[in-house]
């Protein structure tokens, strides 16, 4: 295996250095042979896509060759790590594949019967929660994902797929098996009720209040926003319109607070990291503009973090220390002061080789 060598900034430090790439790892010393990759340039730890769907399409699963693309398009825009948060197919194949992101699964959505997109979550009775949970816990890596609130088209609102006492249940035995759990919440009843029975992580987060936001700051809870997928909203609401004028009203007053729900959020102290919902709806590749609109809540440093370390060091993997895994990225200006420079990586190495 060629060793490498590279010289600029490396994130989140300030001073150039050198780095150097041995045996598929960041090296302490300097190996006898190594040829130089890039000088003058600026190095982010592997990008993390926190809230990715590898598998999953508008239809719902799709077969390997699509699934394959979906990951080389992550990669390429920088994304080495990928927290996939629910796939109607199983996707440990790419854990073999060198040139493919590592992924951390969560297996597949829980659901109710009919309370989420179709064709995309393995729908339960709400007693059978435990028991799936169990089941997806061990099928993924160490994440279970819930659907947390979705239309009920009985009320013609959002409201909560589970009763409280239920999830509580669920939580405790995903956490005694050893996984996380993590849920979709548009509104504001589900992400109490959950945050409340002890959940690891939420996504979207749109319905947080400011005592929630405090709760969750406090024991650490994750929030992965997904901006730019809350910027359809008022698809979702145009989609609903005739039928459930309520549910409109409500995602549409959800997409106008969003900026401001987030900012407090993150002003509060909850630990936010970067998820693009690609997969699905939405294409993959676009961990860049994800960045620049977490910039708006908190800063440019923020969002990097966001995309890279913070969230690393948050999903269990190092960051580029002597020992770790050679993931990395590449760029030609500080993202800190450009952070459009994100959308031009100028290499990408994974697991210590240029692809
Ligand atoms: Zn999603």
């Amino acid at each position: 295996m060629t060793a490498w060598h590279l010289s600029g900034v490396v994130l989140p430090g300030t001073e150039p250095t050198d780095l150097w790439i041995s045996d598929g790892v960041i090296s302490a010393e300097p190996p006898g042979d190594a040829q130089t990759l890039a000088r003058d340039v600026w190095i982010m730890p592997g990008l993390v896509d926190a809230h990715c769907h590898v598998g999953l399409a508008a239809g719902g699963a799709v077969d390997r060759a699509t699934a394959e693309q979906q990951a080389i398009t992550d990669r390429d825009s920088g994304v080495l790590l990928i927290r996939d948060a629910g796939a109607p197919v199983d996707t440990h194949w790419v854990d073999d594949r060198a040139d493919l992101p590592r992924i951390i699964r969560a297996g597949r959505h829980i659901a109710v019967h009919k309370r989420y997109i179709r064709n995309y979550a393995v729908e339960i009775d709400p007693e059978d929660l435990v028991s799936q949970v169990e089941h997806e816990a061990r099928a993924g890596d160490g994440w279970v994902k819930l659907v947390g609130d979705w239309i009920d088209r009985s009320v013609g609102d959002l409201r909560p797929l589970w009763p409280a006492d239920v999830t509580e249940q669920a939580i405790n035995r995903a956490h005694e098996l050893g996984a996380r759990v993590t849920a979709h919440c548009f509104g504001e009843e589900s992400v109490a009720e959950l945050v409340a029975a002890g959940i690891d992580c939420i996504e979207h987060g749109t319905g947080l209040s400011g005592e929630v936001m405090e709760q969750m700051a406090a024991r650490g809870v994750g929030l992965v926003p997904t901006m730019t997928n809350l910027e359809y909203f008022p698809d979702f609401a145009a989609a609903g319109e005739a039928k459930f004028p309520t549910y409109a009203a409500h995602m549409r007053a959800l997409h106008a607070t969003r900026f401001d729900v987030l900012g407090a959020a993150c002003e509060a102290g909850v630990p936010i990291y970067a998820g693009t919902d690609a997969g699905g709806r939405l294409r993959h590749g676009r961990i860049a503009e994800e960045a620049e609109l977490l910039a708006t809540l908190g800063g440019n440093e923020f969002a990097l973090g966001a995309i890279s370390w913070r969230a690393r060091h948050w999903l269990g993997a190092e960051s580029l220390t002597a020992g770790a895994p050679a993931d990395l990225v590449v760029y030609n200006a500080d993202p800190r002061e450009h952070i459009a420079v994100l959308h031009h990586p100028r290499l990408v190495v994974l697991r210590g080789q240029p692809v």
